[in-house]
């Protein structure tokens, strides 16, 4: 990887090198993103059986997988990933059970009570990656949450033909619906409905940059009214090491990113020349050992190592950077953690590669990507509810905010606003004077 020194960079040179390539958006991809969403509006399931045959090369029949076909991948899978998807399932289980959250209701003063409920979202389309690898645990990491918010309709896409443990890991889940088709056009279907594909409320989960534009262009589309998650694009780690680290296992963190996608992006920050040196040398002697090595060669193009002069620089940098995942791997990293700002999950100490949480520790994997961890959260039970509040008050509790809102309501110059209370202040008046 290209090695940086932070502090002999003026503070344009900085801003390019923490660039993504490409960057989400740029025209090309915009068009052409928007040409198949618009083929799947005026086409329905024809253009996507057409798209299946264009982009993944596969010609099926059906787009929904019947229930002997769910049967017969199910029988495929060996015992051992099944034990495995058992673990991942109960960790992921415990901790997404662990952010169901009260609802509030109390009296913000006497007579005015104010609540705040949440509902779970009806309709929900879950987007699992199939182009370049099968992600089998996005299933469990947004299925999961998706049961425990109690949503009603669940609806998977994933790119044809679909993996047999996916469908596994998905009637473990719970999903009943499960349609083969992947790529912009899959959430083009779940955002506007075709004859064979049910129309959701919100759209989940990452993908490639066809599919994360695809996701932005649906939800700022006027002619549907669907939300979606967050941006959750190309995979992204950036590692925070000082020279305690261990090089072999940084390289293999820096690598278990690199090799999602070429347009992937990886990133070492360090105070140790010394650790950079070594780091480089281990990632030459690990990715001759890797099936993937071509793509996360193309990903290491755009990678860069930083030289900083100490931690607390590191720390800056990373902001700065918002990575959807940071690794600390330093002597005392949680005094850098309480530095840091802006990142999607956090992976502390030796012990703690970021495949842990790509997988089975409980942690959500679905992260924001593109520098979008300094404001959007990392996936999690309130993102399949939708919030809304209550509020109910007694006569008391009106004339005791009466005259305030009033006021506003005057300054405002909303004299229907102000009348609103004021013809109720009048009727209790009244039925006072008749007492
Ligand atoms: P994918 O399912 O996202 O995309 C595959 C689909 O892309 C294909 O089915 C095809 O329809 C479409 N496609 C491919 N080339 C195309 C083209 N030229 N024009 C139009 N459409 C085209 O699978 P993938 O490609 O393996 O990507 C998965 C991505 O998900 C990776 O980039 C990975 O880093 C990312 N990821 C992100 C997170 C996160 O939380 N941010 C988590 C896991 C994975």
């Amino acid at each position: 990887m290209q090695i940086l020194n932070w502090q002999t960079l003026d503070s344009q040179v900085q801003t390019k090198a923490l660039e993504r390539s490409p960057l989400i958006g740029d025209n090309g991809l915009e068009q052409s993103v928007a040409d198949i969403i618009n083929a799947v509006v005026t086409g329905g399931d024809k253009a996507l059986f057409e798209f299946n045959q264009k982009f993944d090369g596969v010609s099926i029949d059906n787009l929904r997988l019947s229930n002997t076909d769910i049967e017969q991948s199910c029988a495929k899978v060996s015992s051992e990933v099944k034990q495995a998807i058992a673990q991942a399932k109960a960790n992921i289980e415990t901790f997404h059970n662990a952010q169901v959250q009260p609802s509030i209701d109390l009296e913000t003063q006497a007579g005015i009570r104010c609540e705040l409920r949440s509902e779970p979202i009806e309709r929900v389309g879950l987007y699992i990656p199939g182009g370049t690898a099968p992600l089998i645990s996005t299933v469990l990491m947004l299925a999961l949450p998706a049961n425990i918010a109690g949503c009603n309709k669940r609806v998977l896409v994933s790119p044809p033909p679909i993996n047999d443990a996916i469908i596994y890991a998905a009637k473990e889940c719970g999903i009943e619906e499960i349609y083969q088709v992947g790529g912009a056009q899959a959430i083009a279907a779940l955002a506007f409905g075709t004859e064979s594909v049910p129309q959701v409320d919100k759209i989940f989960g990452p993908g490639n940059r066809f599919v994360t534009e695809a996701k932005r262009a649906v939800s700022q589309d006027n002619r549907c009214t669907v939300s979606i998650d967050m941006p959750a694009g190309p995979s992204e780690v950036l590692i925070i090491a000082d020279a305690e680290a261990n090089p072999e296992f940084v390289a293999a963190d820096l690598l278990s990113q690199a090799e999602h996608g070429a347009d992937s992006q990886v990133m070492l920050v360090t105070d140790s020349n010394l650790l950079a040196e070594k780091v480089n040398q281990a990632l030459q002697q690990q990715l001759a050992q890797l099936p993937r090595a071509d793509i996360a060669r193309k990903a290491l193009t755009s990678s860069r190592t930083i030289i900083v002069n100490d931690m607390a620089m590191a720390a800056a940098v990373s902001n700065q950077y918002g990575p959807e995942h940071l690794i600390i791997q330093t002597e005392q990293p949680r005094q850098v953690l309480a530095n840091i700002r802006a990142a999607g999950s956090v992976f502390l100490g030796p012990y703690t590669p970021e495949s842990v949480g790509d997988y089975a520790s409980g942690t959500n994997h679905v992260l924001p990507t593109y520098g979008y961890s300094k404001t959007v959260s990392s996936l999690s039970l309130a993102d399949f509810s939708r919030r809304f509040t209550v509020q109910e008050l007694t006569a008391q509790g009106l004339e005791t905010i009466a005259d305030s809102v009033m006021i506003l309501a005057a300054a405002e110059q909303l004299d229907a606003h102000k009348n609103a209370i004021a013809v109720r202040i009048a009727s209790l008046d009244a039925n006072v004077d008749n007492e």
